[in-house]
């Protein structure tokens, strides 16, 4: 099986706008497997020399970089793979939180293929101001140190804007679909099922053809 099996739909948007809940919901369905890069590097031993390279870059707000972020990202999937709680013959790939720069697209794509880019799409000031709100109370719920300061959320929301952004020129207008991120969670989740449901009965219908 060639790397390029693995088929995936990318949650995109900026942060706060709800990519990890979006991704655990659709990891709690059969035939979907969530991968959050944010949580692969909080699950880092923090006194370990990668976890403390790691929290050098996250407490500030910028970027890992990119080599260090597939690298470990492809191990961790490899491991999750022999695991067997991911197959890549049925599952569809949901990644959250990776590719984060046009880098990381060009290392990612020999090993997935990334089939939608499901776009969170935050539009004015208002929102964003809504968002900064939004981290800093996750961040008292889930102790998370990168968010607990406001100059490091406005940090992450400018790194989003220069680095982050520009991905989705990357895949162009044919994979990427653009959704309101606005409304409950459930709301969220059916416009983005909308799309993703169909895709992954497909792989579904494939994989069984095939055996
Ligand atoms: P959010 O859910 O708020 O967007 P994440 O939990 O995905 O944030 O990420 C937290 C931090 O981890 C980021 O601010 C960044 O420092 C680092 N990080 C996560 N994903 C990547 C990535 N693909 N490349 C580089 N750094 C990353």
């Amino acid at each position: 099986m060639t790397d390029r099996s693995r088929q995936a739909v990318l949650l995109f948007g900026a942060p706060g706008v709800g990519k990890g809940t979006q991704g655990k919901a659709l990891g709690c369905i059969p035939g979907f497997f969530h991968f959050s890069m944010g949580d692969a590097f909080r699950s880092l031993e923090p006194d370990s020399e990668l976890g403390q390279k790691v929290s050098s870059y996250t407490s500030r707000g910028e970027l890992v970089p990119d080599e260090v972020t597939v690298q470990l990202w492809k191990q961790t999937l490899e491991e999750i793979e022999e695991s067997d709680a991911y197959r890549p013959e049925t599952d569809l790939l949901v990644l959250d939180g990776i590719p984060r720069s046009v880098r990381q697209v060009q290392l990612l794509s020999p090993h997935v293929e990334v089939l939608r880019v499901l776009h969170l799409a935050c539009g004015d000031e208002r929102t964003k101001e809504h968002l900064v709100e939004r981290l800093r109370k996750r961040a008292l719920r889930e102790n998370r140190a990168d968010d607990a300061k406001v100059e490091v959320i406005r940090r992450r929301f400018e790194v989003y804007r220069a680095e982050t952004q520009p991905v989705v020129e990357e895949y162009g207008p044919g994979v990427v679909v653009d959704f309101d991120p606005l409304g409950t969670p459930a709301e969220v989740l059916q416009r983005i099922l909308s799309v993703v449901a169909p895709i992954q009965r497909d792989l579904t219908h494939k994989a069984a053809a095939a055996t």
